[in-house]
């Protein structure tokens, strides 16, 4: 008789082993409509982890949606040990930084229970403003003109020096300003939020949101934030200031949520996208268990077109930078409710080189639509909008006469890779990288949680550099 695996054999992978994050050889094979990790560590076994519970949408992404990297400016670090142990960039990384993230402290006026930063009050001090501005140049360096940069923590808007690093950012050739906040401060100082408003132009606060429900926030932030999100999001309208919602996802926590959270962001008109990231099982992770609470991209994508009206799967797309990491999906706020489109876009435009355009007028069908949408009598007065949004990846939307950019709406999941669903084939590709603070080497937010944050690089990276020396010799 003969015996057939019970599962389809795809490919080989470098991952690490989320134990000692040694790097271990795995293999990605297909089981129940499943992607599976299986990856083997000499001491510490064997494990299986879901990659994707979407095989079709997974293999599209990583089959079809490839373009050559845009590169950064220069590469910071030599090819020495091997990908993950050189960030970075070293020469081998295969994308730019189209988010840089600058982080201005590691104090915060929540502790969360889950928090790659490991922020807390425990945790005193701030960056001084020369070395935030050492550090903001050092994006430039690497990108010449950055897509966007975005100011984090911790909690960066309790830095005394706040507004006057608004201002050395703004002075520098960034294209997007960005407040990752928990929103704590812009819901209970009226004056802090108003001080906000002559950065507008090419500024968003990137909003920590999550969940309407009381449980929920408690499980995630510690703490009951109902009060904070509303109050935060209505000052926001007030002044006008263009925001977007993150959630960070928890299985059976909030990923209920998904498709309201999108219905109720859709009206208010401040708000200009949400990101939905599942937590990244790295930092301080206070009651995660990874066996049963991780989530990954496809899952999320699938219980928010079961959530919501407004997309179909055809709206939410990869993201070709990191195809593996991020999808998207746009659509038009009009007063009919709201329209989408990327599912009008032929992928393939998507796919050319150089930055990604989504024109208009090169594409019938969206030309239609926004033609129809242009006829429903809408009154807005904007002038015409050449969009490049928040993560350069993303496609830049032309926009004809009479559409501005707080029509449009932008829903993004952002996946990070964790010791569990390590592959460095993907991570080559990461574009959404952090500053170091001490030497300004621009790391993939997915290695410097697990490698480089605070004392890693010199405790555990160390150590992992030292067996591959030792091997050498
Ligand atoms: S993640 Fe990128 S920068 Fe880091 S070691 Fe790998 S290739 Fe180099
Ligand atoms: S997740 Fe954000 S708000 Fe929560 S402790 Fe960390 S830095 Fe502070
Ligand atoms: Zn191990």
């Amino acid at each position: 008789m003969t015996r057939v695996r019970d599962w389809q054999y795809y490919d080989v992978v470098v991952s690490i082993c989320s134990t000692c994050l040694r790097k271990v050889e795995g293999k990605l094979v297909f089981q129940d409509g499943n992607v599976l990790l299986m990856k083997r560590c000499p001491r510490h076994g064997s494990e299986t982890v879901l990659i994707a519970d979407d095989v079709e949408y997974w293999r599209r992404a990583r089959e079809r949606f490839l373009k050559p990297a845009e590169m950064p400016q220069r590469f910071q670090t030599p090819v020495r040990f091997g990908c993950p142990y050189d960030c970075g960039l070293c020469a081998d990384h295969e994308q730019h930084a189209c988010l840089a993230v600058v982080e201005l402290t590691d104090h915060c006026n929540l502790a969360c229970p889950v928090c790659y930063a490991s922020s807390g009050p425990h945790r005193q001090g701030f960056r001084s403003v020369e070395t935030i501005e050492r550090m903001l140049d050092a994006v430039v360096a690497a990108e010449g003109e950055p897509d966007v940069v975005q100011l984090s923590g911790g909690e960066p808007t309790l830095h005394p020096e706040f507004f006057r690093i608004l201002d050395a950012a703004k002075e520098r050739p960034i294209r997007h300003l960005m407040v990752n906040t928990n929103g704590l401060r812009i819901a209970r100082d009226p004056d802090f939020a108003e001080r906000l408003v002559p950065y507008a132009a090419g500024f968003e606060l990137y909003l920590q949101f999550d969940s309407f429900e009381r449980e929920a926030l408690v499980e995630l932030r510690g703490a009951d934030l109902r009060d904070v999100r509303r109050r935060a999001v209505e000052r926001l309208n007030e002044l006008g200031l263009s925001t977007t919602l993150v959630v960070t996802v928890k299985r059976g926590a909030n990923d209920h949520e998904l498709g309201r959270i999108v219905d109720w962001a859709l009206e208010q008109p401040c708000v200009r996208g949400v990101t939905f990231q599942p937590v990244q099982v790295a930092g301080r992770c206070d009651g995660f268990d990874p066996a049963k609470d991780r989530l990954t991209l496809t899952e999320v994508r699938r219980r928010l077109l079961e959530q919501t009206q407004v997309f179909q799967p055809a709206d939410v797309l990869p993201v070709p930078c990191h195809p593996d990491c991020i999808a998207m999906a746009y659509a038009l706020k009009t007063d009919e409710g709201a329209l989408p489109l990327t599912g009008l876009v032929d992928p393939e435009l998507l796919l050319q080189a150089g930055r990604n355009t989504i024109a208009y007028e090169r594409d019938d069908e969206l030309r239609k639509r926004l033609f129809q949408v242009l006829s429903l009598g809408n009154s807005a007065d904007d002038t015409p909008a050449r969009l490049r949004d928040l993560l350069c990846c993303l496609p830049q939307v032309e926009l004809p006469n009479g559409i501005g950019y707080e029509r449009l709406f932008r829903v993004v999941i952002l996946q990070f890779l964790d010791a569990h669903s390590f592959d460095v084939r993907s991570v080559k590709k990461a574009c959404v990288q952090v500053v170091h603070p001490a030497d300004g080497r621009l790391i993939p937010m997915d290695t410097y949680n697990l490698f480089y944050r605070d004392e890693l690089e010199q405790t555990v990276l160390s150590e992992l550099r030292a067996e591959l020396t030792e091997q050498d010799a």
